[in-house]
């Protein structure tokens, strides 16, 4: 008889704590400076609790010269020992295709060095600036956009007094982003000396810190540092979640004190090849961040930065893993799917194409849902936004006797038949249906063929709508544009 080899889900995986550090106390794991003094820096320490292939060794060391490595004991546990393709692991440990492919990408794909008034603070967006506190992080993640300040010996360019002083003279400034590095690296003093500089300037208003520690070192939030964090309230915190294996125990609890002091938590995650770029992945992940109380506010497309080019996914899949979330779980589990454009043109939000035709002189639009179906929507008429009752399409009780028959030609919704792939804005800036192949329903000419829905209500429209609208219904209640 034979017998598979079990799936990776059935078999026992060796990960944890007590498959890695058996002999470790309570005291020293849920101490976080002992978590982060026994983190992981070099290739000799991490061979000692993973496999390494040995043709591999120079690529990975060679790696670590551009950017340097740490892991920290706790997210070492998450990672499944055998499995090679372990997405925990793809973050932190640098893979040979890091050194192979190098030479592509850029040092700075952002630009955020042209934007930079004084070192340290990126302004690029009008009322809000990104400060660079720190160029130390409780993990290294190998598709950091910040590689660049990251290698072994470089030291941080950090200016507190100038930072805190461009934004006490720029009033449009209301809302900084205070990030690394990690600045929960930092102890709570030399944190609240920079959070109370930055709260003593009366035109900011939010103070948001962007943080991966509650991910790779949750010991670090206690009681403390969340008591710290809400004296200078406003305060956000951003934090970085990208699988769902890294949604532990630990973590919850870390997130938990944050929110019980107030701060709102948002979470910022990067589509990467081999870790999370399936639709299933990011729904698990953004639904067990909806548990913790922690909003899924972005999903970035990895950036284009030397040495993370295996990361790298293309928009069509980003597009595709969105395309598996909208409709299939709630709205409030959907992030914003952004591309941070090359040389600092900020996040370009992109989204599948729902409205898939719009005339916006006859008010008309076509709608797919997440199901693939199509709708005929008319807009409010100019100047009218009267509704009007319309008879039930087979009988039944009228609502209003006002003017049935006339009503009853101008539906404000339709259900078309077929389904639709999304489509793309046409060369007269139109969006339309035809131009991505509308498959059922569409006739020679790419237009759409609806069928009357079950929408009662219509708004009465002006003369070209009715004449649109008288034109559309046929006898077998479909209806063509
Ligand atoms: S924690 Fe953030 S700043 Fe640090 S390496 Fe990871 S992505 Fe970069």
């Amino acid at each position: 008889m034979h017998i598979n080899a079990p799936e990776p889900a059935l078999r026992a995986r060796r990960l944890g704590r007590a498959h890695y550090f058996p002999e470790v106390t309570d005291a020293e794991w849920n101490d976080w400076r002992w978590q982060f003094r026994q983190r992981i820096t070099t290739l000799e320490a991490l061979a000692r609790h993973l496999e390494i292939p040995p043709e591999e060794w120079q690529d990975r060391a060679e790696s670590l010269r551009d950017f340097r490595m740490g892991i920290t004991p706790y997210y070492l546990s998450l990672i499944d020992k055998d499995d090679p393709n372990d997405p925990i692991m793809r973050q932190v440990v640098p893979l040979a295709e890091e050194n192979l492919f190098r030479a592509i990408g850029e040092e700075d794909p952002l630009g955020e060095e042209q934007f930079s008034p004084v070192p340290g603070i990126t302004h690029r967006y009008p009322d809000r600036v990104l400060m660079v506190v720190s160029n130390n992080c409780a993990i290294y993640c190998r598709y950091c956009t910040r590689k660049r300040t990251m290698y072994e010996g470089a030291t941080p360019d950090v200016e507190l007094d100038r930072m805190v002083d461009y934004i006490a003279r720029t009033p449009a400034v209301r809302d900084v982003v205070v990030s690394g590095g990690d600045p929960l690296n930092y102890s709570n003093a030399k944190l609240e000396q920079i959070l109370s500089k930055l709260r003593a300037i009366p035109h900011l208003e939010i103070i948001r810190i962007g943080s991966r520690v509650p991910v790779a070192l949750p010991q670090r939030i206690d009681d403390e540092l969340c008591a710290m964090l809400a004296k200078y309230h406003p305060v956000w915190v951003n934090v970085h979640f990208n699988h769902p294996r890294e949604l532990t125990p630990e973590a919850a609890l870390a997130c938990d004190r944050l929110s019980r002091a107030g701060i709102p938590l948002n979470n910022q995650a990067v589509l990467l090849k081999g870790v999370n770029d399936s639709a299933a992945t990011i729904k698990s992940l953004c639904q067990g961040l909806m548990r913790m109380r922690i909003r899924p506010y972005y999903l970035y497309q990895c950036d284009p930065v030397r040495g993370a080019e295996h990361f790298r996914t293309t928009i069509a899949k980003g597009l595709e893993i969105m395309e598996g979330l909208r409709g299939h779980t709630s709205g409030l589990a959907i992030p914003t799917y952004v591309v941070d454009a090359p040389g600092g043109g900020g996040k370009v939000p992109v989204a599948p194409q729902y409205l898939l035709h719009y005339e916006r002189e006859k008010g008309r639009a076509v709608l797919r849902n997440f199901q693939g179906n199509l709708y005929e929507y008319f807009e409010p008429s100019q100047g009218t936004d009267e509704l009007h009752p319309v008879p039930p399409p087979s009988g039944g009780r009228l609502r209003s006797s006002a003017d049935p028959k006339a009503a009853a030609k101008k539906p404000a919704k339709r259900r078309i038949s077929g389904k639709i792939g999304s489509a793309p804005v046409d060369e007269n800036g139109s969006i339309n249906a035809a131009a991505n192949g509308a498959s059922n329903g569409s006739d020679a000419s790419g237009e759409v063929e609806p069928v009357v829905g079950k929408s009662r209500w219509v708004h009465r429209g002006p003369s070209t709508r009715s004449s649109v609208a008288a034109q559309t219904t046929n006898g077998n209640g479909h209806a063509k544009p």
